[in-house]
């Protein structure tokens, strides 16, 4: 996925946009890079944060860097931010998003004799390539509106310029971006977590397809919002930060909602509710307030030397981290009936080793409560974890247990009947579910639910995840 943080004051830029764009890292974990414009030049530093943190590996830069505006970025996938030379002037770009035909698009500029420099690692990095797109028109905001056009997928933008910063949220604001004000300037966030300690107010919340400039006196539209909107369900549910708003809607509220909504259709006696950590707290806490049974922590994660989503490459090292990280506590669990919320089930994997362990424990119970309903679809608009092929989602993998089909292509005729949560076939998935992960009892929210505790009308929200409806 990725998140990007800009900044423009009226003194020096560059703690905010270090600390700024450190409150990104939740979402991603391959590359961080910052880019600061000083009175001569726009400098960058790019680094690798696979298997180290942004502030470990970036803090050695920042006595080079130094300048009244910056970019940051984390990202899950491509080397930026990325400095290019062109018509109308030097600029610094971060993005984030998918380019769907980002092959097609290659091919066409090759076919002008355009180039890349940033082909290192085999194919054309896509920050480049909306660069390039971008560079093509006679300003900015043009040549966004056209890079838009040509992009299948999703891509929000963040410009560093002589005119300050460009901020660009994608044409249908699949991904989130928000502008924060403080009496030296303003800055510019995916996740508002990022303002609040930097000293910013939450000042606006962009349109999906809208532009603006941002310089330290304030910000003005380049390009209007559109009026359809498909903004990521998935924000509020799982990888959204807790304290981070989107619409000017607060992730830990959905959350407890979630919680909440499930528990109102649920009357499991259990002996205490638990969230799976860290993004099932917020669930489990509205669900046991609702149900007004004890919230205990039979689970508990060992933050000293995991504290973030470490992802290595490799899916077997994946799960290896993911089994140690969390430490079942013997005393509260031995004889009892637990239930956990979780965000969602992606692969099953681990919460499969999870509920063993409970078990191996002494768990007498163990029920689990998702806050969403089964993924069927892989995300054609985001850059999520490689982990989350077709086959490996959870819903998939029972919908060709239950079909007996092998054959990934042919199976597509049958998920639609599978998204029906009133239907048998949809019972009998979940059934598939809940046996091949060792639970008691399984119930994953009702989409409808879902929406409501997020609180947006439906047709501004993608949930194409769940029931294959995205807009594209
Ligand atoms: S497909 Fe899923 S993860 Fe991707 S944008 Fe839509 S809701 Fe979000």
């Amino acid at each position: 996925m990725g998140g990007l943080f800009g900044a423009v004051l009226e003194t020096d830029c560059v703690i905010d946009i270090f600390y700024g764009t450190d409150y990104h890292s939740h979402l991603g974990t391959r590359r961080g890079g910052l880019a600061v414009k000083n009175e001569r030049r726009i400098v960058k530093t790019i680094k690798k944060i696979e298997n180290s943190y942004f502030r470990t590996k970036l803090g050695s830069e920042l006595p080079a860097l130094h300048g009244k505006s910056g970019i940051g970025v984390i990202s899950d996938n491509d080397a930026q931010p990325l400095v290019l030379g062109s018509h109308l002037g030097a600029f610094g770009i971060a993005t984030v998003g998918k380019i769907n035909n980002l092959e097609e698009i290659i091919k066409e500029a090759f076919s002008r004799r355009i180039h890349f420099s940033e082909a290192g690692g085999g194919s054309v990095n896509p920050t480049e390539l909306a660069g390039m797109l971008i560079s093509q028109k006679d300003s900015f905001a043009e040549g966004i509106v056209y890079a838009r056009e040509m992009i299948q997928g999703s891509c929000s933008i963040l410009l560093l310029a002589d005119e300050g910063i460009i901020a660009a949220r994608d044409k249908l604001g699949r991904t989130p971006l928000a502008i924060g004000k403080k009496d030296s300037g303003y800055a510019v966030a995916s996740e508002t977590t990022a303002f609040y300690n930097l000293g910013y107010d939450v000042e606006y919340f962009l349109g999906p397809g809208e532009v603006v400039q941002i310089d330290a006196k304030g910000y003005r539209q380049l390009v209007a919002p559109g009026n359809q909107m498909q903004v990521c369900a998935f924000l509020w549910i799982y990888y959204g930060y807790p304290a981070s708003s989107y619409e000017g809607i607060n992730v830990e509220s959905v959350r407890y909602r979630c919680g909440k909504k499930l528990g109102e259709k649920d009357d499991t006696s259990v002996d205490m509710v638990a969230g799976i950590p860290d993004s099932g707290i917020g669930h489990a806490i509205g669900y046991a307030n609702f149900r007004r049974i004890t919230y205990s922590r039979p689970y508990v994660k060992y933050t000293p030397t995991w504290p973030r989503s470490f992802m290595p490459q490799n899916q077997s090292d994946r799960d290896l981290v993911a089994r140690m990280k969390l430490i079942p506590v013997k005393d509260l669990i031995e004889g009892k009936r637990l239930l956990f919320c979780d965000d969602s089930i992606v692969r099953g994997t681990q919460l499969k080793d999870n509920v063993a362990h409970l078990f191996r424990a002494g768990a007498k119970e163990v029920h689990m409560r998702i806050a969403c309903p089964a993924l069927i679809y892989p995300c054609p608009f985001l850059n999520f974890s490689t982990s989350r092929s077709n086959l490996d989602l959870v819903g998939r993998k029972a919908i060709h247990e239950i079909e007996g089909i092998d054959d990934s292509e042919a199976i597509l005729e049958c998920l639609e009947a599978y998204t029906d949560q009133a239907s048998e076939k949809y019972d009998k998935m979940v059934d598939v579910i809940r046996s091949r992960l060792g639970l008691t009892s399984l119930r994953f929210q009702e989409i409808n639910d879902m929406i409501e505790a997020i609180g947006l009308d439906r047709e501004k929200l993608c949930t194409h995840c769940w029931n294959g409806n995205g807009r594209f």
